[in-house]
């Protein structure tokens, strides 16, 4: 039986990791549940799945009771989050969104926990850090994104074995076929129509400006030690194909299934034994074709900004990232156009001068900045 801990429960991952250990019960247990602010969402959560702690960013009166009574300790706060990653946890699933993840990240492995990770923002921000602590703590990192799950599997689970590519799929997003013109006027209402995949609002916009898409480039150089000429990225608009790995000898392994989370996640949880069916599989027959063409970075400028402050290193990425938070928020409240995303990215890298560390304060002083910068240029 493994025990988890769920850090996000509230969230599109978080959903659908309880629906695997609710899949395998015999295999999985829940010790503990952070939330964000949907208290309601927790308190129904706590009622079926019984875990010992429970924490919230925020909770109104009328669920505290609740879910205090299932619970032997339940705190609220900001980073609350903390006291889920707890002591009895095998594994600790990271479904937060943004920066915040890195704060969990980085407590998961100071007390020895492997993770399962959803949360690319911490890898894109402090990778160098996260991967140096956790080979000193000895502490596992294996991917739930897709495309990094596929890489995985392409690689038989191992972290370490040579190939000469890695090759990144992306549907294009929301707004793959749109004009340049078109962009301009771009809505968030229409970001959020994700062609193949249902998630939670940030991580859509940010397949719609393909900055999710740098952002697993990133992902893949940490987790895989992947020098950035060794990542490929094609467009392959069926997401069947998650992602390949193409070896020495020519040979390319693709990892293929319908798009839906819940099979990394799984495989998050049980590798390397794979568990009974949880997903259709593959209707061969019905599937007519599988397209390939070039990422336009014409249409897209943000892929290749945030792939640039990647490859500059030290705190930049996290610029990029905390610029695109704040960036994404205001879009999504419909503060600012589709084009802004990739403006205010541009513009915060330019501003920035900051020396690295090396260490946590100056990621986060990076991410003030960018979120600093976003605020004077565009507001709150
Ligand atoms: P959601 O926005 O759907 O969920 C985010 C979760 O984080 C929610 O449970 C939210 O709580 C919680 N949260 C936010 N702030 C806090 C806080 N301070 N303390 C505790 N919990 C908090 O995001 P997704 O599930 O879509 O994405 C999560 C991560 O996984 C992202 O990094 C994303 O890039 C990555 N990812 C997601 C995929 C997907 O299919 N969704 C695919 C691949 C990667 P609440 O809702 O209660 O406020």
């Amino acid at each position: 039986m493994k025990k988890i801990a769920l850090i996000g429960s509230t969230g599109s991952i978080g959903v659908q990791t309880l629906n695997v250990v609710r899949r395998y019960p015999d295999k999985f247990k829940i010790v503990s549940l952070a939330a964000g602010k949907n208290a309601a969402l927790l308190a129904e959560q706590v009622k079926e799945f019984k875990p010992e702690i429970a924490t919230a960013a925020g909770c109104s009166e009328e669920y505290l009771s609740v879910i205090k009574q299932n619970v032997r300790d339940f705190t609220v706060g900001e980073n609350a989050f903390i006291n889920a990653i707890t002591a009895e946890a095998d594994v600790v699933v990271i479904a937060l969104v943004g920066f915040t993840g890195i704060i969990a990240v980085l407590d998961a492995i100071n007390k020895g926990k492997n993770i399962a990770l959803a949360n690319k923002e911490s890898l894109v921000v402090g990778g160098d850090i996260v991967m140096k602590k956790a080979r000193e703590k000895g502490v596992n990192i294996v991917p739930i994104d897709s495309e990094h799950s596929a890489i995985w599997q392409a690689l038989s689970f191992d972290f370490n074995r040579p190939f000469k590519k890695i090759i990144l799929t992306a549907s294009g997003g929301a707004f793959r076929d749109k004009t340049e013109e078109e962009l301009k006027t771009a809505t968030a209402a229409d970001a959020l129509k994700h062609p193949n995949w249902a998630m939670g609002a940030k991580i859509t916009v940010d397949c719609a400006t393909m900055v999710n898409k740098a952002f697993e480039v990133i992902e893949a150089k940490w987790l895989y030690g992947a020098p950035f000429d060794k990542i490929d990225v094609i467009i392959h608009r069926e997401s069947i194909i998650h992602s390949m790995v193409e070896y020495e000898d020519g040979s390319t392994i693709a990892q293929m299934s319908y798009p839906t989370m819940e099979l990394p996640i799984q495989i998050a949880l049980s590798y390397p034994e794979r568990l009974n069916p949880a997903v259709d599989s593959l209707n061969f027959a019905k599937i007519s074709k599988l397209t390939f063409s070039e990422l336009d970075k014409k249409r897209f400028p943000a892929f290749k900004e945030v792939v640039a402050a990647g490859k500059k290193g030290g705190a930049y990425p996290a610029v990029a990232n905390g610029a695109n938070d704040a960036l994404t928020k205001l879009f999504l409240e419909n503060k600012i156009g589709f084009t802004d995303i990739y403006a205010g990215i541009s513009g915060a890298l330019n501003a920035y001068s900051g020396d690295y560390f090396g260490d946590f304060e100056t990621l986060k002083a990076a991410n003030d900045f960018a979120a600093r910068f976003v605020k004077n240029k565009y507001g709150e």
